[in-house]
């Protein structure tokens, strides 16, 4: 199928939690990998920025994720069923967005270092330690096949703004200590 469009907030889909994938490396599973990666070079393409993709965003509600961190191992990597198996008590505070709201900037905390095990669509199992900006992109997808969206999380509902606006902050044009 390729390319699917992506759900905006406010679609019920985006706040079911998904079930567990149960069979690896079935033509169907194998197609919605391939489904969410080239989704996401899809959006990236158009709208500049994006590093992962959640099921539940194109509509499907199994737990599977894409993400492209660059660096570290490059390449798009196909997560399925992933669990949180440790969490730094130490947070990191940051401004994040989505691709279900695109225009939108919320400021909030994730955990600046977590662990993740999951399996990959052939149904091998990996650990993966991520610290940093991979941490943070794990638990935005993460929380995605789980019904909760980064807007959940906010400091406070001062820090939900348009990106444009947060750019005139950052530029000194718009006066407001954020
Ligand atoms: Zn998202």
């Amino acid at each position: 199928m390729g390319i699917r469009p992506v759900l905006l907030l406010g679609n019920p889909l985006l706040r079911a939690a998904c079930v567990r994938v149960r069979k690896y490396g079935t033509p169907d599973l194998l197609e919605l990998v391939a489904d969410l990666t080239d989704t996401l070079h899809d959006f990236r393409l158009r709208h500049g920025f994006g590093r992962g993709i959640a099921a539940p965003q194109i509509g499907d509600n199994r737990r599977v994720l894409v993400i492209e961190a660059g660096g570290e191992s490059g390449g798009a990597r196909a997560i399925v069923n992933p669990e949180i198996v440790r969490s730094s008590r130490q947070m990191m505070t940051l401004w994040d967005d989505c691709f279900s709201f695109p225009d939108l900037a919320v400021k909030l905390k994730r955990h600046l270092s977590v662990e993740v095990r999951y399996r990959d669509p052939e149904g091998k199992e990996h650990l993966l330690k991520a610290r940093g900006a991979l941490a943070e992109l794990l638990q935005h997808e993460i929380d995605h096949v789980n019904g909760i969206l980064a807007l959940d999380r906010a400091v406070d509902s001062k820090h939900i703004v348009y990106k444009t606006e947060l750019e005139k902050i950052k530029k000194g044009a718009l006066r407001k200590e954020m």
